[in-house]
């Protein structure tokens, strides 16, 4: 019997970054999430489908192995922990950096040289507080779900720590970067015990994926 497998995806720039690595595969998604209400869609290969979930939840699906395999954001695996999984490949999508922003005139580095303590807002409390602990900086985080851009704007914090790409969201809310965390993209994950037992059916399509990522590097 043939094995089914089943990928985890967010809507958006995974589900988006993800098709040509599919392709590559074989494998092609015949729905589009973002005009079908579907959360299971499938694809060409009846043995292969592909579930729609937050982006945050695509480790949780894999980790408990509702999903075979997933594409998630280093920022999201690294909140997770990364328990249960498999993480072979960078897939080189969805890259972003994850930084420190506070407000255009807001004396960050005099702040920190003060030893003040700061108010930080962000969704990646776990990686901040690493972070400002390893620079010995003293900070008050204070969790959100989105638009943290807000923060320093209503005088909820003196700083962020969010993605950044362009900039644009920024530069819109007066805000700038002054410290750089780490870069982030995409990868692979794979639940361990599917690993093993569907090793046979997955092998080639973590090969493909490879192959094609390399060209995104
Ligand atoms: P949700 O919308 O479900 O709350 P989210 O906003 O984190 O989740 P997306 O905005 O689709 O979802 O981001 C998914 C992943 O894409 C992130 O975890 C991150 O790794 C990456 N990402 C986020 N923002 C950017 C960006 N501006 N440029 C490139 N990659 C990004
Ligand atoms: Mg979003």
């Amino acid at each position: 019997m043939t094995q089914q497998l089943t990928l985890a995806l967010s809507k958006g720039r995974i589900f988006e970054e993800t098709l040509p690595l599919l392709k590559a595969a074989g494998i092609e998604v015949t729905e589009d999430p973002e005009t079908s209400r579907k959360l299971i869609l499938p694809t060409n290969d009846p043995a292969v489908r592909v579930i729609i979930v937050r982006a945050s939840d695509v480790p949780t699906y894999v980790q408990y192995g509702a999903a075979d395999f997933g594409v998630a954001g280093k920022d999201v695996l690294l909140e997770h922990g990364g328990e249960g999984l498999y993480q072979p490949i960078d897939l080189n999508i969805a890259k972003c950096r994850l930084s420190v922003a506070v407000q255009d005139g807001f004396d960050y580095a005099s702040a920190v040289r003060q030893g003040a303590r700061l108010r930080v807002v962000t969704k990646y409390v776990k990686t901040a507080r690493e972070h400002f602990a390893s620079k010995g900086v003293h900070v008050d985080l204070i969790k959100l779900y989105g638009s943290m851009e807000l923060g320093p704007l209503v005088g909820l914090s003196d700083a962020i720590v969010d993605l950044v790409s362009t900039g644009g969201t920024l530069r819109a809310n007066k805000l700038v970067e002054v410290e750089h965390i780490m870069e982030i993209s995409s990868r692979l994950v794979v639940n361990q015990a599917a690993l093993k037992l569907k090793r046979e059916r997955l092998q080639p399509i973590l090969e493909a994926f490879e192959k094609a990522s390399q060209a995104n590097a």
